[in-house]
């Protein structure tokens, strides 16, 4: 076990080697996923297990817990999302590799460059978030719907009267 993630890996040649690696990682280097997040604040445990399977599959097994800070979809307010994933990934230098790949794997392209550990991260946790985050049994959330109504009594431009009345000033 290696208490350290580096910033970028070799990850054929890790995985040849055997290694488990494990490390904090700030949010806030995750490029990919802060667009979708209110907050870049805070880390995430990492740990990452590279090796050869009993098949001859290189593979990067990891698992990533912590806390990321989404825009609830119904309020708008924050949401503390907690996270705690698995993931399972066989190492293929090209596409027509993955049908090869046992089925227990997703394939991840690994290229000559060193692989950005962060980008690799960002994507497993993009790839678990709900495509709409609500918050969960949060009456303030609900309540927050319900009090919603249309200002009364206001006259909406119609976009069509306004192209109606440009056209007449042709
Ligand atoms: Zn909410």
């Amino acid at each position: 076990m290696i208490d350290h993630l580096p910033d970028r890996l070799d990850l054929i040649a890790t995985a040849e080697a055997g290694r488990v690696l494990r490390g904090r990682l700030p949010v806030a280097v995750l490029e990919r996923l802060l667009p979708v997040l209110t907050s870049g604040q805070g880390e995430l445990q990492v740990e990452l297990s590279l090796g050869k399977d009993a098949g001859g599959t290189r593979f990067l097994a990891g698992t990533i817990e912590g806390e990321i800070v989404l825009r609830c979809q119904r309020c708008v307010k924050d949401m503390q999302l907690p996270l705690d994933l698995e993931f399972r990934l066989g190492l293929i230098r090209d596409e027509s590799a993955v049908d090869e790949l046992p089925d227990s794997y997703e394939p991840l392209a690994v290229t000559a460059e060193p692989a950005i550990i962060a980008d690799i991260i960002a994507e497993e946790v993009l790839l678990a978030l709900p495509i709409v985050p609500l918050h969960e049994g949060s009456d303030e959330c609900h309540a927050y719907v319900k009090a919603y109504k249309p200002l009364q009594g206001e006259q909406r431009e119609n976009p069509f009267a306004v192209l109606a009345e440009f056209k007449q000033k042709q």
